[in-house]
């Protein structure tokens, strides 16, 4: 086994590593994922919307197809928030990381696609703006990671984006 500072830095959201960051100021540990994350990478949890200052717990918030794009505004409030999500992706430095584990089903972090209101589904926004800064990084959910053989695939794939980069 590797010492941590040599593991690869895998970003995850931080409400399956059982921060209560969600909006309803709760958290969805996830103890499979953990362990099986546990001894391979350098665990970072990021949390696009609290990063973003929106607090927890917070108003939820949706994706809506719109004129100008997609945006992300309050289901209730309807203030759009989507320039601070996606500027947190852009500040997250992807460069530095060797994989990413992302929440299924939220409009922020889910990697592929989640409902859109007025529009086809979409990854969540934070997930949008970092893939399309690495399209090679490995990302995936945790529903992905409770899959044996798609959890080797996702750990050899970082492994060898940690070598690259070194
Ligand atoms: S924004 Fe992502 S990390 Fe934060 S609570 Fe929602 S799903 Fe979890």
């Amino acid at each position: 086994m590797t010492g941590r500072a040599d593991r690869p830095r895998v970003a995850v959201s931080a409400c399956l590593l059982g921060h209560r960051v969600r909006y309803d100021g709760r958290d969805k540990r996830a103890p499979t994922l953990i362990d099986a994350l546990r001894g391979h990478v350098a665990v970072e949890p990021i949390c696009p919307e609290v990063d973003a200052g929106l607090g927890a717990p917070r108003e939820p918030i949706e994706l809506v197809r719109t004129t100008a794009g997609v945006r992300v505004v309050g289901v209730r409030s309807r203030i759009d928030r989507t320039d601070a999500i996606e500027g947190v992706a852009r500040a997250l430095g992807v460069s530095a990381f060797a994989g990413l584990v992302l929440k299924r089903g939220s409009p922020s972090c889910e990697p592929r696609a989640v409902r859109v209101r007025g529009g086809a589904p979409e990854p969540g926004r934070f997930a949008a703006i970092v893939r399309a800064a690495a399209p090679d990084l490995p990302v995936v959910d945790e529903v992905d990671l409770a899959d044996p053989d798609r959890l080797e695939t996702f750990l050899a794939a970082v492994r060898v984006r940690a070598r690259r980069s070194r």
